[in-house]
């Protein structure tokens, strides 16, 4: 990767009539010089590192206008990249950020590839792999809990602990290699100290892996369909539950049509929500859509609130719609219950209940307390702080743990020196892997890829 280049790109969202400001961000060995080129600033405005100068962007050549501007430099080595960076603070929308990004271009700067700024960092050593995804995981956060999980990761709080295990790993395999080198100068090797240490490595590993399940559900969300037949009050639900008129309520059976999307959020997980029209057996063209739409939402969701009509009563069409979602995990939610004194009849299958009064705003805390219960969100707090390890992380740690597991194997069996240091090693891999210590230009490419350009 050649580091000479200067890298150029727009690092705010690009929307026309939209954000007052549009930073265009450049690093790399040419930036400051680019800055000079384009960048007029009026009176005595001193140009040093981190300080902000006022003036104006123009053409090199032509002298054009192309925005009045602010101009913020962060020398080598205080700054994102470690690199010379420079970012001009254009006006926002669209016009103004791109032709300053074209200049730039002009100039000799390179458009950066996704997360290529984010990659020079890490590169450069400022950052280690785990912070690098923090980073992405905060810009992508879609609730409060979710950008605090984010934040941990770039405070370092999972690269801390990864660290120690494989410095542990590393002391160990130091003194086995020690063995088999010079056996006979060195006393032997203290086997339960030994196991004993690794065992609990594997507590650690155990701990921070159990954070995965809600990594995940923090990074992706969960999607839930509400389903039902038209009129039990699934629009009613939905609406009680953004407290927002996305759908629309009416007395009229089948008038919810579309798939109407929701995003709310249920004890810090993002959760989207599908509105689906009512289910049932129809020969009405457009309902029929709807409700085709609406079983194929229910597929492609994590959850199916399956919904009912209390007075009403379980009747065969839910049967019917309940052996359609069966497959997926299912809250029944009995709706109007305030229209009935006691709860209808169900199957004695159907375990997992919630009550509400939809129209009455009631019963919401309940159905996200199932919802909660139902996705297990197995939170495992690590020195009062919370852990969310992504996929590529908890696939790392595994392979780790299998290595010291194999490890412990080998001890037991007394198998020779060399059993045990091959299973460490691959250990000390899999946890390098982790902060990056030990990656491959592969691994990075497909990690860096999923940044947005300008990160
Ligand atoms: P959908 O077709 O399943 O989306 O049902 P709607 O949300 O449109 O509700 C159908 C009718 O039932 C509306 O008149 C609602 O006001 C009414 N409704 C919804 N929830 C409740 C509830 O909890 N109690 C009572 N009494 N009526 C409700």
């Amino acid at each position: 990767m050649a580091t000479n280049e200067t890298i150029a790109a727009i690092a705010t969202a690009v929307v026309p009539t939209q954000g007052s400001v549009g930073i265009v961000r450049l690093s790399g060995v040419t930036a400051y010089k680019i800055a000079q080129q384009i960048f007029q600033s009026p009176g005595t405005q001193v140009w040093e590192s981190h300080r902000i100068v006022y003036g104006y962007i123009r053409h090199p050549k032509t002298q054009q206008l192309i925005d009045e501007a602010l101009l913020l430099i962060m020398l080598s080595p205080r700054s994102y990249t470690r690199e010379d960076v420079i970012e001009f603070h254009c006006h926002g929308g669209i016009m103004a950020v791109q032709q300053v990004l074209q200049l730039c271009l002009e100039a000799g700067a390179r458009l950066a590839q996704p997360g290529e700024f984010t990659l020079r960092a890490f590169l450069n050593g400022r950052l280690d792999l785990t912070q690098a995804e923090s980073i992405n995981d905060l810009v992508g956060a879609k609730s409060p809990q979710a950008a605090q999980a984010a934040l941990m990761g770039l405070e370092g709080f999972l690269r801390s602990p990864i660290i120690q295990l494989r410095a542990t790993c590393l002391d160990i395999l130091a003194e086995i290699e020690a063995r088999i080198d010079f056996e006979e100068d060195l006393p032997p090797l203290n086997i339960e100290d030994i196991t004993a240490k690794i065992s609990q490595l594997l507590v650690k590993v155990g701990e921070i892996l159990e954070t995965a399940n809600r990594g995940e559900l923090l990074r992706s969300g969960l999607k839930i369909a509400i389903v039902g037949r038209p009129n039990v009050g699934k629009s009613s639900l939905l609406n009680a539950w953004s407290k927002c008129d996305r759908a629309i309520v009416t007395d009229l059976p089948g008038t919810t049509r579309d798939v109407v999307e929701s995003q709310l959020v249920v004890g810090g997980i993002p959760v989207q929500v599908l509105d689906t029209a009512g289910i049932r057996e129809t020969s009405d063209k457009v309902e029929k859509i709807g409700v085709e739409r609406s079983l194929t939402s229910a597929q492609g969701a994590d959850l199916v609130l399956l919904t009912i009509d209390a007075f009403a009563g379980w009747t065969e069409e839910d049967a019917d719609i309940y052996t359609s979602v069966q497959h997926r995990p299912v809250i029944l939610v009995i709706n109007k219950i305030d229209l009935v004194e006691t709860k209808p009849q169900l199957p004695d299958n159907i375990t997992l209940t919630v009550e509400t009064a939809a129209a009455q705003n009631k019963g919401i805390e309940r159905l996200e307390q199932a919802i909660l219960t139902t996705v297990q969100t197995g939170s495992v707090k690590s020195a009062d702080m919370d852990l969310a390890i992504n996929q590529r992380q908890a696939a790392a740690l595994t392979r780790a743990k299998i290595s010291l597991q194999q490890v412990i194997e080998a001890v037991t069996d007394t198998l020779p020196l060399d059993f045990w240091t091959i299973d460490l090693r691959g250990a000390i891999q899999a946890l390098g892997e982790i902060t990056g210590e030990e990656v491959t230009e592969s691994v990075l490419d497909r990690i860096f890829s999923r940044f947005c350009i300008g990160k």
